[in-house]
């Protein structure tokens, strides 16, 4: 599961439990990226601080993993690193599914190495209610593949987003129950997002 985790909220959490049960999956490894190549303007947490929150959110669950593979690569985080990393240590018998935002999905044909992503895995796409699919749609028409390589899933706890949290500590409004305790508390702690 890749994202920019800035910060970790029960959304995420959910589209993970939720992958697993729907792909019958063995387990979920979060991988917080390291640095985006396509964010430059954002307010991003330090990589170190994600990856924390990222390990605070999920160590209760033994089937949540958190990966640093993109926070200790050098460089810009391409998932095509990532997934090629993957497959050296998972072999052709394992089935990798990339699960992210549905947005991120629709830009993947500007990703690096596109093609190649496209053979090492396939994707989840999570969805906020009432998302507009038809975008989804077409890029599953442009990539035009046989064999299904794009799964929407739509998760309404994704109505929480992490754009509106750091918004509301930049506000002083509270951010209870959108996110773990234990991550709410090391934000404070740790005084991000101000
Ligand atoms: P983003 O553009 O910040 O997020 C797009 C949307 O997806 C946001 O609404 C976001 O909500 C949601 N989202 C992000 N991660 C999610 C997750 N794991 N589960 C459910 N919803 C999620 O996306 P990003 O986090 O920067 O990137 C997503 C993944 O794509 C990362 O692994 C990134 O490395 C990869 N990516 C790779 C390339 C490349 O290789 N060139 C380029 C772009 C992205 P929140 O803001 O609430 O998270």
């Amino acid at each position: 599961m890749g994202g920019t985790f800035n910060p970790i909220h029960y959304g995420h959490l959910v589209t993970a439990q939720e992958a697993l049960s729907q792909f019958n999956l063995d387990k979920v490894i979060f991988i917080p990226t390291g640095d985006p190549p396509h964010k430059t303007d954002e307010e991003i947490a330090s990589a170190e601080h994600r990856y924390l929150m990222t390990v605070i959110a999920t160590a209760s669950n033994s089937k949540f993993f958190v990966s640093r593979i993109e926070i200790d690569r050098k460089g810009k985080s391409y998932t095509i690193d990532t997934l090629r990393e993957l497959r050296k240590i998972y072999t052709e018998d394992v089935s990798l599914y990339f699960i992210t935002g549905a947005d991120a999905i629709l830009e993947i044909l500007t990703w690096k190495d596109t093609a190649e992503i496209l053979t090492l895995c396939k994707f989840i796409a999570a969805t906020r209610p009432g998302y507009d699919l038809s975008r989804l749609e077409s890029l599953k028409k442009k990539i035009l593949d046989t064999e299904d390589k794009i799964f929407v899933m739509e998760v309404p706890a994704l109505a929480i987003s992490s754009t509106d949290i750091r918004a509301r500590i930049k506000q002083q409004r509270p951010i209870d129950y959108l996110l773990p305790e234990g991550v709410c508390k090391f934000i404070l702690k740790n005084g991000l997002y101000r």
